[in-house]
């Protein structure tokens, strides 16, 4: 290093390099370039220039690697259009020596826009260089693709000459091109001004904003949306955000003036053809597109880019705070939520929110907000939260609510209700369909605990089974009292009369012993019904007729009693077992006569025996299995 040269405000790198050539006064461009880089084979490039740690470690500009990125080449006027992964390898490739990765990897060879080959100058920069630096050099803002006006002083730019058209550099620059004041001829630059036009000059403001700003979004996609936004705002989308390809190609074509499209050389976007770059802008981001169809397309959208970046800050579930959606709070439908989380749809790549509200409710909906309907809707529930949770507890052991009832009153499907219940372990009481249907299983339940406790008294009962006796005792008050043991009255005898309660409990046990005794008697299976009971407890009047007092008998009777189907299939059970206690299989026709069944025999029990004779056959050669196995282990 001979000299240090100190960057200047927007100074393109190999602008950098060429005053460092001219201060260093070194005899070749090669040793001046093996000082800056440490090898002499590198050609600073014009737009992104790679090599960038040597140039920052060599000490000769005195600014970091990083600087030199973000201050002086174009990478940020790419970076904000690039994917992630995309930008961070050109990134990778500017810094390290990968030179031919840098202009393969930006993805703009095959992008309709042509870009500057030459050095270009304005001429009243290099007055005002003059002024403040003592000398003009090459700014990064007049080299941006379609620029051809200076964004500072709206004149147009030149790479050559004005008066005898001689090129203030050569094509693709093969040598360090000095800064420039006049043409080799001797023309001074100074008092050259030509005539721009308004649509060129916002062109070239609007791209020099995006090199000097920070985007104001998060992706391609959060771009994207935003996009879609504006153009539901002018009619050129539906709410689910398809746009209206036609409507919005021919107000684009119509808002810039025909002749530019050559000017600043960009394809003209045409409709349903190979350079229809202005619908893949709309679409679903999947490839890069060159920064100056983005920038066309929010000067459209917006008026200019600074507009567009300020304007239209996406928002795709509109401001907060957001209504609070659980049903269980006292301040449901009340907008409360401020913590929100917006994600990407990793199909769709459409927005979603995830909203938290301090109750612990969180929900989550697919976005973006197109009404205002929308803010009181969700796609899913994350999270309940203990005040949700505790409303369900507190209705679901009431007992009072039914399925349907309890989501409508959290506001969620039943099927959700049932999952929570089972979650919180409170199925035993879960709500029924109906009242009706919570009678029943009540009485059912209850009789099930006097039938355990024969010999209970009231109080006792009320203890064992106090959640049942609660709700009866409030729904179903005369069942409760016709089936509960006489209160214990003291003192007066009461009155005698037939005690049914005391009678049905002792009924019912007798019953139950019947009923299994049928069941596990030796050989050919007996069918269990209401007569054989009573035939054998001699009390078959009783049974058949009084029925309506004795609800813990019936209780059990139900519970023993058999259909036709079931006492068929019990005796399919037995046949089955007898048969193959004597050979290795059996034919079903073999198992009917063997039941003793009646022919032909229905489908169900057909099906049944098919099914039965298959399981015999898997368990028989899984037991062989077991067996061969152990052989060979012996
Ligand atoms: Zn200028
Ligand atoms: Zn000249
Ligand atoms: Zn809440």
């Amino acid at each position: 290093m001979l000299v240090q040269i100190h960057p200047y405000p927007d100074e393109l790198v190999i602008s950098m390099v060429a005053r460092y050539h001219m201060y260093s006064g070194r005899a070749g461009v090669k040793e001046s370039l093996r000082d800056v880089y440490g090898l002499d084979s590198v050609r600073p490039s014009l737009h992104l220039p790679s090599h960038l740690q040597r140039l920052s470690e060599s000490g000769c500009f005195g600014v970091s690697a990083r600087t030199l990125v973000y201050e002086h080449t174009l990478f940020p006027y790419y970076a904000p259009f690039l994917k992630p992964e995309m930008a961070a390898h050109v990134m990778n490739d500017m810094l390290s020596d990968n030179s031919l990765g840098v202009h393969l990897e930006s993805g703009l060879v095959p992008s309709r826009v042509s870009m500057p080959t030459r050095l270009v100058t304005c001429p009243a920069c290099i007055h005002d260089d003059i002024h403040t630096h003592g000398e003009p050099y090459w700014h990064r803002a007049h080299h941006l693709p379609g620029v051809i006006s200076c964004p500072k002083h709206k004149v147009k730019l030149y790479d050559r000459c004005p008066t005898c058209g001689i090129p203030f550099t050569g094509l693709f620059i093969q040598e360090l091109p000095f800064p420039v004041v006049a043409c080799p001829n001797g023309h001074s630059l100074l008092n050259t001004e030509g005539e721009t036009r308004p649509a060129t000059n916002r062109i070239a403001m609007d791209s020099e904003f995006i090199l000097n700003n920070t985007p104001t979004w998060k992706s391609l996609e959060e771009l994207r949306d935003r996009y879609v936004n504006v153009l539901y705002a002018m009619g050129m989308a539906t709410p689910s955000g398809s746009i209206r390809q036609r409507d919005l190609f021919e107000r684009f074509i119509t808002y810039f003036p025909a002749e530019l499209w050559g000017v600043i050389g960009v394809a003209q976007p045409v409709r349903d053809q190979e350079c229809d770059w202005l619908r893949e802008l709309v679409r679903k981001p999947r490839k890069a597109l060159h920064p100056l169809f983005h920038i066309l397309l929010m000067e459209f959208l917006s008026g200019d880019v600074p507009r567009f970046f300020e304007q239209n800050r996406f928002e795709p579930f509109g401001h907060g705070p957001w209504p609070c959606l659980n049903k269980a709070a006292t301040h449901y439908m009340q907008d409360i939520v401020r913590d929100l989380t917006v994600t990407r749809c990793t199909d769709t790549g459409r927005p979603v929110g995830t909203f938290r509200c301090e109750c612990g409710f969180v929900y989550s909906r697919r976005g973006p907000d197109r009404t205002e309907k929308d803010r009181f809707r969700y796609g899913r529930i994350k999270e309940f939260g203990p005040v949700w949770e505790e409303k369900l507890h507190t209705l679901a052991s009431d007992g009072r609510w039914s399925l349907r009832g309890l989501a409508r009153e959290l506001g969620v499907d039943p099927k959700v209700i049932t999952a929570r219940l089972e979650k919180q372990n409170l199925s035993n009481v879960a709500p029924n369909t109906g009242e009706q249907e919570e009678r029943e299983r009540r009485r059912r339940r209850f009789m099930e605990t006097l039938r355990t406790n024969p010999r209970c008294s009231r109080s006792r009962l009320k203890q064992l089974n106090y959640r049942d006796y609660q709700w009866l005792y409030r729904h179903d008050r005369d069942w409760l009292d016709c089936i509960l043991p006489r209160p214990i009255v003291s003192g007066v005898r009461s009155e005698r009369r037939v005690d049914w309660a005391q009678r049905d409990r002792e009924m019912s046990v007798f019953v139950e012993q019947i009923a299994q005794c049928i069941l596990n008697q030796p050989g050919k299976p007996v069918r269990v019904t209401v007569g054989r009971i009573g035939r054998i407890c001699g009390k078959k009047a009783l049974l058949e007729k009084c029925l309506d007092k004795l609800p813990l008998t019936e209780h059990v009777l139900n519970k023993y009693v058999e259909s036709r189907s079931e006492f068929c299939k019990r005796r399919v059970d037995w046949a089955m077992a007898e048969l193959l206690c004597e050979r290795t299989d059996a034919a079903p026709w073999q198992i009917i006569r063997k039941a003793g069944l009646r022919t032909p025999v229905s489908q169900e029990l057909n099906d049944y025996i098919e099914q039965r004779l298959i399981e015999a056959v898997e368990q028989r050669d899984d037991s062989r299995g077991v067996d061969d196995a152990s052989r060979r282990i012996s």
